[in-house]
């Protein structure tokens, strides 16, 4: 299989299973263009070879993801320009314009459309979560067909709160936590407990944290032994009626307010930083309080 640098990649019962695990433990498995890049390699791969059956999505460490990465030592040096660590996908797609036209293509290719070519593989895809879920962890999540946990999961999206922005590039929220549990958690940052999540449908499956692996592979082997016309047209007809419910007319519409959220800042800022900043009333995401639970007789932790 191919090697990858910020991916583990996993064959399971002759290649009918392929587990892709984020692997930058030492980062909390953010999300740099590097990763989103290979991220994206090793799903159509996996899309191409007519072997696998079932794609399983994980990370590699205590957590699956804490979200974009916003400053390691790595984010900086790939978006340096001219720098030995440049990505060479900051020339392209967008990333020679300039202003509010190159972020809105480079979020576009490398947040958003990726994500949702993720959510239309042709093959089932089950997220294997475990830890914190933060942001841009919750996209990579929703992008897959089955969601399973282990017992010490929490989600949270706090880009509203650390950030000032109205969420993340990929606006699933109102459709996986439903509208107004969107609207207490972005207006909050709370976190919302596994168990929650299982209620809402969300999560699938909730295992005990040191199984999970094996466990995952368990409920994969399950869905991998349908024939895979039927499980993909079981997962086409979900995700048709889904779109044809204003879906992705939805994460269209919410993907232009999340640029004008951004171009805002920008326009504000002297040094056109795109999110809020502590001058604008928001705590720093380095400094920010620990994500708490929403809890429903508490009002603040
Ligand atoms: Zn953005």
């Amino acid at each position: 299989m191919t090697d990858y640098k910020f991916l583990k990649v996993e064959s399971h019962d002759d290649g009918r299973i392929v587990r892709i695990l984020l692997d930058r433990p030492s980062a909390r498995n953010a999300q740099n263009r590097g990763l989103l890049v290979e991220l994206d390699e090793a799903f159509l791969a996996a899309e191409a070879d007519d072997n696998v059956r079932v794609v399983i999505l994980g990370g590699t460490g205590p957590l699956f993801s804490s979200g974009h990465d916003m400053g390691s030592k790595e984010a900086v040096a790939e978006r340096t320009k001219g720098g030995p660590g440049e990505h060479p996908t900051y020339k392209v797609n967008g990333g020679t314009r300039v202003g509010a036209e190159n972020r809105m293509l480079q979020e576009w290719h490398y947040f958003f459309q990726n994500t949702l070519r993720w959510r239309n593989l042709r093959k089932i895809t089950i997220a294997q979560m475990n830890g914190t879920v933060f942001a841009a962890g919750l996209m990579l999540m929703w992008a897959c067909d089955l969601i399973v946990a282990s017992e010490d999961t929490k989600f949270a999206d706090v880009v509203g709160t650390r950030l000032g922005m109205c969420g993340i590039e990929y606006f699933a929220h109102p459709w996986e936590f439903g509208p107004r549990k969107t609207k207490e958690l972005m207006l909050t940052g709370d976190s919302l407990s596994v168990e929650e999540a299982h209620s809402l449908g969300m999560v699938s499956k909730v295992f005990p944290t040191d199984e999970l692996g094996d466990r995952t592979l368990e409920f994969a082997r399950r869905i991998a032994d349908l024939p895979t016309v039927t499980s993909l047209l079981i997962k086409e007809s979900v995700n048709q009626t889904v779109d044809n419910m204003g879906f992705y007319n939805g994460l269209q519409a919410c993907f232009t307010l999340h640029q004008l959220n951004h171009s805002h800042w920008a326009e504000i800022h002297e040094n056109k930083y795109a999110v809020g900043l502590p001058e604008d009333g928001i705590t720093n995401w380095k400094d920010a309080e620990p994500v708490v639970p929403a809890l429903k007789d508490r009002p603040r932790a």
